[in-house]
Parts: C-alpha cells; sequence; structure tokens
C-alpha cells in the first residue's frame, strides 16, 4: 500500500523563495573584485535572481543546458547558483586552477553555452579560447564601469543583462531528479570526472549538513565559506545557510590569513569552513595579532586531514572544530566529527581523539570498508580496508563516462572513494589514507596521515608531507618532506625522538627534506603526485 501524501518535488528555487520570505534581511556580504564590500540580503537577492533567470531564457538557455561559472566567492555567483537551476539548467562551476589543458577539456565535455567569469579570470578564458566553441558566450561579472577591455568574442556584462529583466518568475515544477549542478574532479591521473548533482541530491544534502551542525546552522549565525563556489557547492553552504537564516560572508578573492581575519573580525564571522592550508594562514595571524577574530566560534576543516595540532590550537581559543570528510561525488560531506553527546565534557585529550578522526555518517550516507577482494570487513575499529558509500547524495556514476562509471561503483552500487580507512562499532570512520598515498614497506602499511600529524606537532614545523620513496629492499620508505616553521632544522634522529610514541620503529621516516613550499592540487591540499616528480632523483640515505 502506498502513503497518500502529495508528491512535491524537491527544488533548489524553494530553497531561495522560502529564505527571502523567512528571512528576507539576513544579510549577505561579499568582498568583490571591483574592491569593495558588498552588502545585500535574501529578499534582494531572490529579486536579482528572478531578474538573471529571465536573461537567461530570453537568451534561449533550456532546460539542461550547462552554464558555467568561473568565479571566486561572492554574491553574483551564489545568484548564478540559483538562477541556473531554478530554470532546470545545470550550473557547472569551474576551478580556475585547473590547468590550462583540463579546462579545455571540461568546457568542452560539458558543451557549456555560456560562461559567467569573474573580471580576474578573463584572462584565462582569453588565452583559452580558441579551443572552445565559437559561439559561446562570456558574461562579464560586474557593471559596466569596471568591465575590462577584452579580445574574448560574444561578451556581455553582468548588471547590464539583468538590468533590462523583470523580477518576478514563476518557477517551473521540475522533476527533482533534474540535473542541477556539475563539478568535475580536478583528477590526479587522467580527465577530469563530472559529479552531476540533481535538484533532490542538494536539497536534500542540505538538510543532511543542517540538522546534524546544529551548532553551526542556526539563525542569524554569520557562516564564511572560504571553501570555493567554485569546487563542490562550497560544501553544501550556498544551500543551507539560507535554509535556516544564516548570513553569508564571502571572502572573495582575498583567502590570505591576515585579510580573512580583518574580514572575520570585522563582520563578526561564527562558522569558518575551509580546507586544512587555509587555516594554517589564519591561525599564524591569530598568533600574530595575540587574539581571535571577534564572534569566531566555530570552524569547519575538510578536504584533507585537519591535523591534530591545528584542531588543538582551535580548540583551545574556544573555536569548536567540525573535522568533516568528503568527495565532489559526495555533494560533498560525508561524516563530520561534531562530537557526540557522552563526550561533550570530557577532558580535552579525549576529545581531541575524536575530533581528529573524520567522524559519524550524516543521515542519508552508508559507509562500508572492504577487503581486496571485495569481502565486507568489520566494523571493529581495527579492521582497515577501502572505503566505500551509498546515499542520497552520492553519485551513480560519472557524467558521460561509462569507464570511470565502471571502475567507481561495485556491483552492487556502491561508489568506492579510493580511501582507506577503519570503522568504530560506533560507526566513526578514521580515514587512515588515500589509497596511492599508503606507505608501503616490507609488506606492511604505513599511513602518510598518521606521520603527517606527529610532525606536525613539532614546532619546527610549518607544514609537512610523509611520501613512500622507493626502496630495493622494502619496496618503498617514508620520507617527510617539510617546510620549517623558523630558523631551527631539527635533524631526523631528533624528528624520531619527537614522533616515536605513537609509532614502531620501522614505521619512522627514514630522512627529512626540507623544502620552502609544498605543491598544492586545484583544490589546495598538498599534491603528494607533484611532490614525488619534484622528487624524482633524490635517493634514500
Ligand atoms: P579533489 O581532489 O578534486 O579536490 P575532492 O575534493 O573530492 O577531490 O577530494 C576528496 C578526497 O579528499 C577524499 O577522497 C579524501 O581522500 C580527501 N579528504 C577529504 N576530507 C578529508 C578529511 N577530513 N580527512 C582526510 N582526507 C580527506
Amino acid at each position: 500500500m502506498l502513503g497518500m501524501m502529495m508528491q512535491r518535488p524537491l527544488l533548489i528555487s524553494d530553497i531561495l523563495t522560502y529564505a527571502a520570505e523567512a528571512f528576507p534581511t539576513a544579510d549577505i556580504v561579499s568582498v568583490r573584485t571591483e574592491g569593495d564590500i558588498h552588502r545585500t540580503n535574501y529578499a534582494e537577492v531572490r529579486d536579482r535572481v528572478g531578474q538573471l533567470a529571465n536573461a537567461l531564457l530570453a537568451r534561449g538557455i533550456e532546460m539542461g543546458d550547462r552554464v558555467a561559472t568561473l568565479a571566486w566567492n561572492g554574491y553574483r555567483h551564489f545568484e548564478l547558483y540559483f538562477a541556473i537551476s531554478g530554470i532546470g539548467a545545470v550550473c557547472h562551476t569551474i576551478n580556475p586552477r585547473l590547468s590550462a589543458e583540463q579546462m579545455i577539456y571540461i568546457v568542452n565535455h560539458a558543451e557549456d553555452k555560456v560562461i559567467f567569469v569573474d573580471t580576474t579570470f578573463v584572462p584565462i578564458l582569453e588565452a583559452l579560447q580558441s579551443h572552445f566553441p565559437a559561439d559561446l558566450t562570456y558574461v562579464i561579472m560586474t557593471d559596466r564601469a569596471h568591465m575590462p577591455d577584452t579580445k574574448l568574442p560574444n561578451v556581455l556584462c553582468y548588471e547590464e543583462l539583468i538590468a533590462e529583466q523583470s523580477s518576478e518568475i514563476e518557477w517551473p515544477l521540475l522533476d527533482e531528479n533534474t540535473a542541477s549542478g556539475l563539478c568535475y574532479t580536478s583528477g590526479t591521473t587522467g580527465h577530469p570526472k563530472g559529479a552531476l548533482y540533481s535538484h533532490r541530491s542538494n536539497v536534500l544534502h542540505a538538510l543532511m549538513i543542517s540538522v546534524t551542525l546544529k551548532n553551526t546552522f542556526g539563525e542569524g549565525n554569520r557562516i564564511m565559506p572560504v571553501v570555493p563556489l567554485f569546487h563542490v557547492n562550497a560544501w553544501g553552504l550556498p544551500y543551507a545557510a539560507p535554509l535556516v537564516g544564516a548570513s553569508l560572508v564571502f571572502p572573495g578573492p582575498a583567502m590570505d590569513g591576515p585579510s580573512l581575519f580583518k574580514l572575520m573580525d570585522s563582520e563578526e564571522v561564527f562558522s569558518a569552513w575551509g580546507v586544512p592550508t587555509i587555516w594554517m594562514g589564519l591561525l599564524a595571524e591569530i598568533d600574530a595579532q595575540g587574539r581571535k577574530p571577534k564572534g569566531f566560534g566555530d570552524v569547519a576543516i575538510g578536504g584533507a586531514a585537519a591535523p591534530r595540532s591545528m584542531i588543538e590550537s582551535f580548540e583551545k581559543m574556544g573555536v569548536s572544530v567540525v573535522h568533516a570528510w568528503g568527495m565532489t561525488e559526495m555533494s560533498p560531506v560525508g561524516t563530520h566529527g561534531a562530537l557526540p553527546g557522552t563526550l561533550k565534557d570530557a577532558p580535552l585529550k579525549e576529545r581531541l581523539d575524536f575530533k581528529q578522526t573524520q567522524g559519524r555518517r550524516l543521515f542519508g550516507v552508508e559507509l562500508k570498508i572492504v577487503d581486496e577482494d571485495g569481502n565486507v570487513l568489520p566494523c571493529d575499529g581495527k579492521a582497515v580496508g577501502e572505503l566505500y558509500v551509498r546515499g542520497n547524495a552520492v553519485v551513480s556514476g560519472y557524467y558521460n563516462n561509462e569507464e570511470a562509471t565502471a571502475k567507481a561503483m561495485d556491483a552492487e552500487g556502491w561508489f568506492g572513494t579510493g580511501d582507506v580507512a577503519t570503522i568504530s562499532p560506533g560507526g566513526v570512520m578514521s580515514i587512515q589514507d588515500r589509497a596511492k598515498d599508503l606507505i608501503k614497506s616490507g609488506g606492511e602499511w604505513i599511513s602518510s596521515i598518521d606521520l603527517e600529524n606527529a610532525a606536525l606537532s613539532h614546532p619546527a614545523i610549518a607544514n609537512c608531507a610523509a611520501i613512500g620513496m622507493p626502496h630495493p629492499k622494502w619496496d618503498e620508505r617514508p620520507v617527510l618532506v617539510a617546510i620549517p616553521a623558523g630558523e631551527e632544522r631539527p635533524s631526523i634522529e631528533e624528528m624520531h625522538a619527537h614522533m616515536s610514541e605513537h609509532f614502531a620503529k620501522w614505521q619512522l621516516p627514514d630522512d627529512i627534506i626540507w623544502i620552502e613550499e609544498l605543491p598544492m592540487t586545484a583544490t589546495g591540499k598538498v599534491s603528494k603526485l607533484n611532490l614525488r616528480k619534484q622528487l624524482a632523483d633524490y635517493v634514500l640515505p
């Protein structure tokens, strides 16, 4: 027997309509490429989104068309999220840090009709434009006064485009499974692969994170996505914040520690979201200023393992850490490190032990770990296996890419994450490593994340990466590549003394290599692939 309830689709347009009605004056603050700070609110954004959607329709954008963005975090990018998907088109966010080759590939693979671009990134498109279809339209995201001189063809000005349109719009009642957004993973090998989100998956993901992260998602809370709108929906913030009436503070291009501190301080940001590298910059500035930004009480760290020393620094200054794990293919949040009620009053060490893990799953996400033959391993906190996921906001395959889809999905329809993890009986997941970054020594595995965590707690180390180097006898041996925090350069023996509490002797790195800078991926993580290439001539001691 079926229930007798209405079939109303879950639609992204409803999120903004609701926010404009329930929280019209909750503000949206943006550092703009024009150089100033811009302020608006959900009611005004709803009207401009109506204008933008009408402009897209007037220019012939149809259901399913891909409309791309190449932009920083700001209110215009936020408007695009809602206008494009609201009319049934697909918002294809492009990561400006991709290589030229990757960008050419994805614009052509996605068959974008229009690209909305911030002034900053116009030169990137000028350089690549001969590889794109001749009839592609470029909309520069500024007003007439700030339009750059450009060699791009078919150019429009954002503010002019929307100025002539009505803000009235009747949003179409789409099927909730209609594609809403497209994001390509940066892909360390091979071409980037596209995750094609739906209205249903994005609305459910917003509900999933906002019911779980109750400290973050409160009405009136001021949330700053440093995670870019150009990659994985800025971790779902553009959808979850309006749902609960939280304000958004967009940092635009200024993501260095001092700029973030200044913005957070003046806007009294409560919750800030980003990858560990960003927080290294902010923590250095907090250290220099001798205080935290006003109102700062909550930080979400994800995209790569949050070092224990970083979690501890934040917790000690009264900033609660949510260590989140996820992937582009999961919309992206899968697990979160919000403290279980039983640990609320636990001593700092116990709380840190928990927060160092990737935490528990969200509602709507299932996890399993499997061995090399695909057999499910026990959730006993000991067995280590490849992590597979299933859920309401997990991809069922890659956009127009059967080969990658076949590789990623198992026979029962679970998605293989490429991460290696343990799961405790209570469902607490601990990422050991990316499968390809685990260090194999004498037939045993060593977690590079564990080595990095231990090394980073040494005050002389600002940042580091542990990688496996080829060894004739042991297969691979771990080596630590580190950026010094100051003048001090501890020897490998001193590092052993510092780290030995957590490791067996054979697990400790054979060498420490000092470096000025670590290579980064397009999403702000240490690129171990490029690091290995850089060290191709290195010989173990
Ligand atoms: P890209 O490499 O394109 O940025 P994603 O952003 O989808 O791709 O990265 C997802 C991967 O990032 C995960 O599979 C995992 O390896 C890593 N990751 C994300 N969050 C964490 C975390 N909290 N701890 C450890 N690894 C993480």
